[in-house]
Order: structure tokens, then sequence, then C-alpha cells
């Protein structure tokens, strides 16, 4: 018997956690943090774990919204087992020491504590790691008589050390996709899923209401991107690209060096810098123990600049230069967010958005906007007439919602549980599983709603 109970990020992408309960073994998937929330607000709901087993933590990458809410989670339950994959606790012993100084600034209610460097140094080492399809035990210490419980991580194609988690029992098995790729990028090759039948998937639906066609493939995506920056960068501007600091500041920095490198794309100054430089270390370190394309390129030693050694941002526009800075959603006080208040005022040069923008977020605004227009980035800025050119790409680390159909149909699953994703995407998905195969029960995840499962 199998018990299956959210504690966050069910029907939205948010602080995604999940409880399991497998004959007695207690298992949680993933930690994350929401990305929108702030303190308390921002965490799964720990309060549904009161009395419960709890035995195993598994994390499928180092997302904020998958792991920022790990340590919250230990200090509560401090006996708890946590494993990953090794690449995925590489990068969380930077991203989780880097989440301490964003959280310091963003909480204003002073008795919510949060952890201090020593703590994540201890969680850290704490973190047992095991490759991709090296299947080990989680069966807990509560387990049932002759219950055994593995676990297995299947390469999940999203960022660097992405896992969908297998989880066997009594010879049924349970998979979870975490975030899933089944497409290639420009590192990372796309996902490979367990070749056997799958008795219940819990899947995520980031693109289920995107209609394909709006995505281009990623090869297309590419071409109109390089000819946008020629276009920039031959007139003399420079060009501002806002990134996630794990996933898309590695992908875009190849998409872009390959690109120098083939002839195609006008040689320019790049300027890189903060975490995202640091998990670039991760991805070079592991070029040869992941499925990567592009084994041979060291990110380390593509020619770059550091954003944190001009003098002044006016440097950046006396040569064409690509600034590739982080937050991908130009949050306030980021780098993308400074930079992009003095680029709105820069004729000739340019913004490219190449990925989700949340609504709410400046990112966001910034994406909307185009020339001409006025906006307000926060309540506390003032309104900038628009000078710069603003273009939206999509380099997608996710699958489309076709791919997503393809997964359920390989592994072949009685049930199929739905996650993130918002209410429309969840619908979209819901009904094209029963159309493609109306044997298959399908469910919609809700935060304390538990599910049962033969
Ligand atoms: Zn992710």
């Amino acid at each position: 018997m199998i018990t299956f109970l959210p504690l966050g990020g069910a029907d939205e992408i948010g602080a995604n956690c999940y409880y399991l309960n497998i004959n007695g073994s207690g298992i949680i998937l993933d930690c994350g943090m929401h990305p929108k929330k702030t303190g308390l607000n921002a965490l799964p709901k720990f309060e549904l774990l009161e009395n419960k087993t709890l035995d195993y933590v598994l994390i499928s990458h180092a997302h904020q919204d998958h792991i920022n809410a790990l340590p919250f989670l230990i200090k509560k339950f401090p006996h708890l087992k946590i494993v990953t994959t090794p690449q995925t606790r590489a990068i969380a012993e930077l991203t989780l020491h880097n989440a301490i100084s964003i959280l310091g600034q963003q909480i204003e209610d002073k008795s919510f504590n949060i952890y201090s460097h020593d703590e994540v140094d201890l969680l850290i080492k704490s973190i047992d790691y095991k490759s991709y399809n090296d299947q080990f035990d989680i069966t807990g210490l509560k387990a049932a008589r002759g219950s055994v419980v593995t676990a297995e991580f299947y390469d999940a194609g999203h960022v660097l050390g992405s896992a969908g988690i297998l989880i066997k029992y009594d010879d049924i098995n349970f998979f979870y996709s975490g975030d899933i790729n089944l497409s290639c990028q420009s590192i990372l090759n796309g996902a490979s899923l367990p070749k056997l039948k799958v008795k219940t998937i819990v899947l995520e639906c980031t693109y289920g209401a995107t209609d394909s066609s709006e995505l281009r493939q990623w090869e297309d995506e590419i071409n109109i991107f390089v000819s946008s920056l020629n276009n920039v960068i031959n007139r003399g501007g420079s060009v501002l690209i806002p990134v996630f600091s794990l996933g898309k500041m590695q992908e875009i920095l190849t998409t872009i060096y390959t690109r120098m490198e083939m002839g195609k794309l006008t040689r320019a100054d790049i300027y890189t810098g903060g975490i995202g430089k640091k998990i670039n270390r991760i991805y070079d370190y592991n070029r040869y123990v992941v499925n990567r394309k592009e084994i041979e390129l060291i990110l380390h030693d593509v020619p770059q600049k550091s954003i944190f050694e001009i003098n002044s941002t006016e440097d950046l526009f006396i040569y064409p230069s690509i600034i590739i800075a982080s937050s991908g959603m130009m949050i306030e006080s980021t780098v993308s967010f400074k930079l992009s208040k003095r680029w709105l005022t820069q004729h000739g040069s340019a913004i490219f958005t190449v990925g989700y923008m949340d609504e709410n977020t400046p990112g966001y605004k910034v994406a909307k906007a185009r020339k001409g227009d006025s906006i307000i980035l926060t309540d506390t800025e003032k309104e900038v007439k628009v000078q710069c050119d603003i273009n939206n790409f999509n380099f997608s680390a996710h699958s489309k919602r076709e791919e997503l159909l393809e997964i359920v149909k390989r592994l072949n699953p009685d049930n199929v549980v739905l996650v993130h994703g918002n209410p429309e995407a969840i619908d979209w998905m819901g009904a094209s599983i029963i159309k493609m195969n109306n044997a298959i029960k399908v469910y919609t995840a809700g935060i304390g709603k538990e599910l049962l499962f033969a």
C-alpha cells in the first residue's frame, strides 16, 4: 500500500514537496521553497508531517523550488537521511549558502529563523549521493516485515544532476518525474526513462497549457537568437541577457561561444559573474560523467570578463558586449535588475529574455515591454521610458506537452498524478491522457490531499 501526500507545489509551480509512505517506509520527494513567497509562506506545509513515519529525503535537482527548504526540514527532523545525485549535492553546496544572504534580505519577520552557513555545511556533509542508474535501498526502520523499498535516479535532462526517481517495492514501480526534458539543449542531452512498466507516475506539467506551436525547436530558436544578437552587436550595441544561474547560464554561454567559434556570431566581450560562474565549474568537472553534448567544451575557459570587476556600468557600452547576468526574472537587488535599469534607457542596445517569467516580477514587465513604452519595475522605482530593444526567446528546459504524453505512453502506467503546473496545464494534460488511453486513472494533486494506491 502506498500513500501520497503533497505538502507543496501540487497544483502550481511552488514549494515542491511530496510525502510517500510505502508499507511503513516514509519518503519525502523534493523540498523546495516557493519562488514568489517569503518567510514561512514560502515553505512546504511541514505540519502535515506530524506523527508520520519519516526515513528518507530524495531530491530531484538543485533548483530553488525543489531543494531550498531542505535545511528547514532537517532542523525539524534531523534524523532524516538525504540522497541526491553527486552533481545536485555539489550544486546545492553553492546555492544553499547563496540562499542565506538572499533570505536575509527578503525576510522582514525577524522571528523567522533562517539557517546558518554552519548548518548548510553540516547538511551537505550528511547528503549521501548516488549516480544515475545505481539502485539503492531506502527501506525505513518501521517498514512492514519483508517489505523492501529501493530507489534509482534516471537522468532527467533538465539541468546538471537532475533526476527522475524510480522507486520499487514488491515488484511494483513508482516514478517521480521531477522537472524533466525529453529534448536536447546546447549542453545537456534529453532525459532517459526507465524501460519498464510503471504502476504510478507523478508527472510535472509545466508546459501543459502551452500550445507547442508557440515553442520553437531549440536549434531554430538558436538561429533567430544569433541573428538578433548580430543585429545589435554589429550596430555597436550591447545585449543584457538575464538568466537563472543553474542551467540557463551554462546553456546560453555555450550557445553564444560555440556560435562565435563557428563564425556565425560576431565576436564581442562576454561578461558573466556570481554563483552561475561557480556552477559552470561543476558542469566542467562532470563533463565526462553525465550524458553531455559538447563534452570537450570547458565553460571556465570560455573568454569572459567579470561583471563585478567593471568600474562603472558605462564600461559595458564602450565596446559591443554580451552580459549574461542572474537573476532570470530580474528580481529586485540582483545584478540583472540593477543593469536593466540602465539598459532600458540605452538607445541601440537590447535586453534579450530567454526563459519563463513569472507575473509580478520585474522580468515579466520588461519582457512584455517594447521600445517607446513607459514601465515601472517595482513600487519603489520611477517610471522609465524604454529606449532599448526588447526581444523574447524561449529556451525551455522542460518537456513540451506532447513529450509529457510521450513519457506516459512509454511508462504505460495505471495511475498518473499531475503536479507542478497551473490548473489549465493540469486540465489539458488530464484530458489528453484519458483521450490517449482511458484505462489510465488520472489524479490531480492538492496540498494536504492524501491519495492511496495499491
Ligand atoms: Zn527545475
